[in-house]
């Protein structure tokens, strides 16, 4: 209603997209992103959380105002490359760190914390767009502000436009760090004009993009940068309620030989104890140990701390949403039904429909409805055709004609037919080189026919079982 379409057209450009839904189908984040770029729309998403809301086991409980404290800020560092993203991390983690005196961060474990006037911030440690969207894509949204690196002796460049398109999508305030300005060739004032093209209109200019100079090299200015970081949390309220089980994000995880499945994880809410129970995606476990970026020992995490922990049963996967339960079987039993979802969905993806082993796969049950999509050099072939497949459905086996056109069949087709396990039927038409090669990729079967006879006795030799093998 609000992009004023109908839900056919809709359903249409989805399935050009090569997505099958209907109305009452939710969509992900990334094919929203996909239907909004064809019809020229900018979507802005309040909290990507998609994954996490289907991940949840029980309704996601909602803290009582009083129950809320601020948290730190979750930070990433974006920008284009060799603009000084990692040696501003680098600085900041030697320098501004709350161990910095005890030796400092001696671990890497994904995220580390930052302090300025004894507040905290916490930094994702992996600079770059492309993790942030990665995580946002399976619906882990983690990073609350972006600070944008832009080397003043270089300005604006790709990846910088990149990184301000992917926060912008992420709905995440922006800092500029203007860098190097220590350099005889920098240009802050330049750096400003080209960001007001991308709508960051620098404070200074009357807009309010908080934009701090800085020498991440020389550590010029990097305090005010952090309290800059601080400044913008207090105005966006970043709360959590520190007195509930812990909820979160795993940002990352290995096998590690001798200490077994370890994870990364940034806490959303709650504070996570040693001896909890833990479910990850399709595994489960208890806090044996945890460990702070300084290699510590901790018995605690509170809301947007970073932590080692271990004890999963398995290694989680990076994005997968953290959850401490209260009932270890529960936990156990979640973790098992979802792997067996898992593998059930990764058997499907394999067992694609083709016409040769329909019919086992309609005695194994396995398919209760076949999926057809038709091309054809005329019309007419094509509705006549598809009358006459739709005949053919059984009480074991409906046939669906999901898609039809005329044309020779082509690449969008095969992800279609692969999206939606059906197979394809070109009546007087070729699929052209593309298709091909994609066809073969996702082992989708693509039939050719001259007859419509010939094209309706293979579809009820196959279904049947009585298919002779493809010459
Ligand atoms: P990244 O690719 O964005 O992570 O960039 P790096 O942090 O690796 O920096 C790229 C190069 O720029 C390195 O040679 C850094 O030493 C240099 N560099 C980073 N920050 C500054 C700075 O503030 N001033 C100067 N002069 N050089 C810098």
């Amino acid at each position: 209603e609000k992009i004023d379409k109908a839900p056919n057209s809709l359903i249409v450009d989805l399935m050009n997209l090569g997505v099958m839904a209907n109305v009452n189908q939710n969509l992900d984040q990334d094919t929203l992103e996909l239907l909004a770029a064809e019809a020229e729309i900018k979507l802005k998403f309040k909290s990507a959380v998609s994954q996490t809301e289907s991940q949840r086991v029980g309704p996601e409980i909602t803290d009582k105002a009083e129950d809320l404290k601020l948290r730190p800020p979750i930070v990433t560092v974006m920008g284009h490359v060799d603009h000084g993203k990692t040696t501003l991390l680098d600085v900041i983690r030697q320098s501004r760190v709350a161990g910095s005196e005890a030796g400092g961060i001696t671990q890497h474990i994904g995220a580390y914390q930052a302090e300025v006037n004894n507040k905290k911030i916490t930094f994702i440690d992996t600079p770059g767009h492309e993790a942030f969207t990665a995580m946002r894509a399976r619906g882990a949204q983690i990073t609350d502000i972006a600070i944008l690196v832009v080397a003043a002796d270089d300005g604006i460049m790709p990846q910088t436009e990149e990184a301000i398109n992917h926060a912008k999508a992420a709905g995440i305030p922006i800092i500029v760090a203007i860098n190097k300005i220590d350099k005889a060739n920098a240009q802050p004032e330049r750096v400003k004009q080209e960001l007001t093209e991308y709508g960051l209109v620098p404070e200074d200019w009357g807009g309010d993009t908080i934009c701090v100079p800085v020498s991440a090299l020389q550590e010029q200015n990097i305090d005010e940068l952090l309290e800059m970081v601080i400044l913008v949390a207090e105005m966006e309220e970043l709360k959590a309620n520190p007195d509930r089980l812990a909820e979160g994000i795993v940002i990352e995880a290995e096998l590690d030989k001798g200490r077994g499945p370890v994870a990364t994880i940034l806490i959303k809410n709650g504070t996570l104890k040693v001896g909890d129970t833990l479910l990850a995606g399709t595994t489960c476990g208890r806090v044996r140990a945890m460990f702070n970026e300084y290699g510590e020992n901790v018995n605690l995490a509170g809301p947007a701390a970073a932590v080692e922990v271990l004890g999963f049963n398995d290694v989680p996967d990076a994005g997968n949403f953290v959850q401490v339960l209260e009932d270890e079987k529960q936990a156990r039993d979640i973790a098992a039904e979802r792997q067996a979802k898992k593998r059930q969905a990764e058997l499907q993806q394999d067992a694609k429909v083709s016409l040769e082993d329909l019919y086992k796969q309609i005695q194994e049950g396995e398919v209760k409805e076949l999926n057809i999509i038709i091309k054809a050099d005329v019309q007419g072939s094509i509705e006549a055709l598809k009358a006459s497949l739709i005949r053919l459905g059984t009480d074991e086996v409906t046939v669906n004609v999901i898609h039809t056109g005329v044309g020779a069949v082509n690449e969008t087709d095969v992800n279609l037919a692969s999206a939606s396990n059906a197979i394809i039927i070109g009546f007087s038409v070729r699929p052209d080189n593309n298709a091909l090669k994609v066809a073969e990729k996702e082992k989708v079967d693509i039939r050719t026919y001259r007859v419509i006879y010939k094209a309706l006795e293979d579809i009820k030799d196959a279904m049947a079982g009585l298919l002779d093998p493809e010459l």
